[in-house]
């Protein structure tokens, strides 16, 4: 068993694209830092328009998020819920925010057929429990509300109905969304290193940006490979942005969160676990996520616990407890597989996208990011490249920085903990 960082994905999938590791180029059109999933996808896009463009990143390619990740991919809705969408935004807005996730979903089924990615893409649909008999009303509700506004497909599924769904009596019904699925999230990354670099741009990696310059002609980047000099500069840093990427930094809040894989297991053990292979997710404030792997041999399972300063003992045991709670069956399981990731976290709860403090930048995902990050870097280089159909509903959004932002981390972590003791307390008061 490995720990604390290996996801079990990182020994598949095809060996990381050519032009990988060679030099920085001394002058580029634009220089991305973060070689994930928005900083290849603008990277790609600007390529093909004719524009010279070097990707860093500090470690490797997909090295980030976007190969610990779940893969689970769809609409991916919003942090605040529907009726904290409208409290803040107003309903017409609401539904032009929510309605973006859809395109988001249908730019990925569209963008892996046509560049014909193999990265395991299957749209089976989520599976979310409610842990609650009053949460699985709230569910229900949300879910005739996206049905009518936003053509959502999804349908109720009750505690009667949910064998079919879920080999576990541990919800209390449900909600099927049909437009989810997965993909095999490192052979996407990877894949997309490859069409970056077959159009012509330069990935630099392991290569570190240091620190950015801007000027009146552009920017000044230093990296551990030498100065760079650049007319404009993407920040794709996510949840890795630090010092070094301060606008992107200061507007987000990185944190920590784990994953697992348990097997690997049998044909009739996976079947029992997800009759129809299905992503699983659940109600809840601190809620766990769930997935077959593509290769159908193991599960993976991931959520807030089990992370930020926990040991790996006391993680391994926080993971088994929320795993045996749904699925009991699974005591004895293998886990062959810890590790963690980090995701950004924003003021607002919702991801961005635009041009601040002189850089371009996309992101804050809030930890849902596999769909959307794929979406705004195409559309952040469309933007930048004054492209037609480059708008999204989230251009208006101010991106602002987080207040108090040293502190937020840690204050985040204790949000985490009072609402996992909210959850407790639900879960033990249920009938
Ligand atoms: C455990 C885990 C599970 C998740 N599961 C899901 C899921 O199932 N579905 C979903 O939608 N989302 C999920 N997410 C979130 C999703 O993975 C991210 O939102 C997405 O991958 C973000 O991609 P990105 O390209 O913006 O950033 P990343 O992939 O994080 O890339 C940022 C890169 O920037 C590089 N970098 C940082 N600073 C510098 C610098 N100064 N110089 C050079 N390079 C630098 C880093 O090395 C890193 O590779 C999960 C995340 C984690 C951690």
């Amino acid at each position: 068993m490995s720990f604390p960082g290996e996801s079990i994905y990182w020994h598949e999938g095809q060996a990381p694209a050519r032009g990988v590791e060679t030099g920085p180029p001394a002058k580029v059109d634009v220089a991305i830092i973060g070689a994930g999933y928005t900083g290849l996808s603008a990277a790609l896009h600007l390529a093909r328009a004719g524009r010279h463009v070097a990707v860093f990143d500090a470690e490797a390619v997909g090295f980030g998020a976007s190969s610990r990740n779940g893969g689970m991919v769809g609409p991916g809705l919003h942090k605040l819920g529907i009726a904290g969408l409208i409290k803040a935004y107003g309903e017409e807005r609401a539904v032009a925010l929510l309605r973006e996730g859809l395109n988001a979903v249908d730019h990925l089924e569209a963008f892996i057929a046509a560049e014909n990615i193999d990265c395991d893409l299957v749209l089976t649909g989520r599976f979310r429990g409610a842990r609650t008999a009053l949460q699985c009303d709230a569910l229900l509700r949300e879910c005739d509300w996206l049905r009518d506004r936003i053509a959502l497909p999804t349908y109720p599924v009750t505690r009667a109905e949910q064998r079919s769904e879920i080999g576990s009596d541990f919800y209390r019904g449900g909600v099927v969304y049909e437009r989810d699925g997965g993909v095999h999230p490192r052979k996407m990354v990877l894949a997309l290193a490859e069409r970056a670099t077959g159009a012509g741009v330069q990935i630099i990696a392991p290569c570190a940006v240091t620190g950015l310059r801007t000027e009146a002609s552009g920017t000044i980047l230093h990296t551990t490979g030498g100065r760079v000099d650049a007319r404009e500069v993407v920040l794709a840093t996510n949840g890795y942005s630090d010092r070094r990427s301060p606008a992107m930094n200061r507007r987000i809040v990185p944190l920590e969160t784990g994953a697992c894989a348990v097997g690997p297991l049998t044909p009739e053990q996976m079947a029992d676990l997800s009759p129809k292979g299905r992503m699983h997710g659940e109600s809840g404030r601190v809620f766990m996520w769930y997935r077959p792997t593509p290769d159908g041999r193991s599960f993976i399972f991931g959520g807030r616990f089990g992370a930020g300063n926990m040991g790996p003992e006391a993680r391994q045991r926080a993971y088994r407890k929320a795993i045996c709670r749904v699925f009991p069956q699974l005591e004895n399981a293998p886990i062959s597989h810890f590790w963690s990731g980090l995701i950004a976290m924003t003021a607002d709860h919702s991801p961005h996208l635009g041009h601040h403090d002189g850089v371009w930048m996309a992101g804050g995902y809030n930890g849902s990011g596999v769909t959307r990050s794929l979406y705004f870097g195409t559309k952040l280089a469309r933007r930048m490249l004054g492209e037609a159909d480059a708008q999204t509903a989230f251009d208006s959004l101010p991106f602002n920085p987080v207040p108090l932002r040293p502190f937020a981390p840690w204050g985040a972590n204790m949000l985490v903990r009072w609402y996992q003791m909210q959850d407790d307390r639900e879960l033990k008061a249920r009938d």
